[in-house]
């Protein structure tokens, strides 16, 4: 049986009730987070934090940082209480700005977020990684403020659907003719020797694997240009490939159902997939 945190309380899944005047139920009114945990540890906490929080003024939800940052000793917690301290597992956090009779606008001020965490065991689908995925593209419907990690996820939704409809495992969005990102991931391409991926703006979410991986590329001395990827130099491009905290660094192998350069994982990908792995096990001190 697993044990989830809810306001301030450990306590069986089964036992977690929200009330039907939730807003994260009634409007998609919060924020959430996926953490990554390696042997017991939490991959990039520092990161994810500073997201929520931001993401949390974004909503002008009033949980305080000191707030947010104890939600590392609940996620340590639900680790250890779930029997997840060895392998790997993830830790999803969400935060609604609570149960009021429905109005749109904010509720009175005294209304309590609504805090919510859950660790689950993570299997790394090695076979992903190494062959590579199927994707698609898709029009990018979202609203403009896609750099807030919010609980209201139906362009993704749709996009998603629409890509396992295909036989697809993610959707990539392309907004005003460009390659914005994934569904649930970030998109980088190589084209001509430089790896190119979409600025960090309104319009794409502030990947924590996206970060890592532009800093492995400049580690690695590769060369990256936050260059949009057009729609027209994405049907040629010599590598397409996604990022994301249980995604890691996956290649696209075929795009629309034609293959991505040779149809198999480029040496770049590959390469960022190992420096990717090596950091995260070395960061949280483990032996893989
Ligand atoms: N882009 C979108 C739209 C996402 O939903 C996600 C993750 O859920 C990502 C990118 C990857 O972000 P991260 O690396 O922080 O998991």
């Amino acid at each position: 049986m697993s044990t989830v945190y809810l306001n301030g309380e450990f306590i069986p899944k089964e036992r977690a009730m929200i009330s039907v005047d939730d807003r994260g139920f009634i409007f998609g009114d919060g924020i959430y987070e996926v953490v990554r945990v390696v042997e017991g540890r939490i991959f990039e906490w520092g990161p994810h934090a500073e997201r929520l929080v931001r993401g949390l003024a974004g909503l002008r939800i009033a949980l305080g940082t000191r707030d947010v940052s104890s939600l590392k000793d609940v996620s340590e917690r639900l680790v250890r209480d779930n029997g997840l301290t060895e392998g790997e597992a993830t830790v999803y956090l969400q935060v609604t700005r609570g149960a009021a009779l429905r109005t749109h606008h904010f509720p009175p001020p005294d209304t309590a977020p609504t805090v919510y965490a859950i660790a689950t065991r993570f299997v790394v689908p090695l076979a992903q990684r190494e062959n590579g995925v199927a994707a698609i593209t898709f029009p990018d419907f979202r609203w403009a403020r896609c750099d807030l990690k919010t609980v209201n996820l139906l362009g993704a939704v749709l996009a998603r659907q629409a890509a396992a409809e295909a036989g697809a495992y993610e959707a990539i969005l392309l907004r005003d003719g460009v390659m914005t990102e994934g569904a649930a991931t970030n998109a980088f391409a190589v084209i001509g020797g430089t790896i190119r991926t979409y600025p960090l703006s309104n319009y794409i979410l502030p990947g924590i694997t996206r970060k890592v991986v532009v800093e492995l590329i400049a580690d690695l001395g590769l060369a990256l240009a936050t260059d949009p990827v057009t729609q027209g130099q994405l049907v040629d491009v010599d590598e397409l490939f996604l990022t994301g905290t249980t995604t890691d660094v996956t290649p696209v192998v075929t795009l629309d159902g034609k293959a991505v350069g040779n149809g198999r994982p480029g040496p770049t990908a590959k390469m960022l997939q190992e420096a990717l792995t090596a950091r995260m096990y070395a960061t949280v001190g483990a032996a893989r």
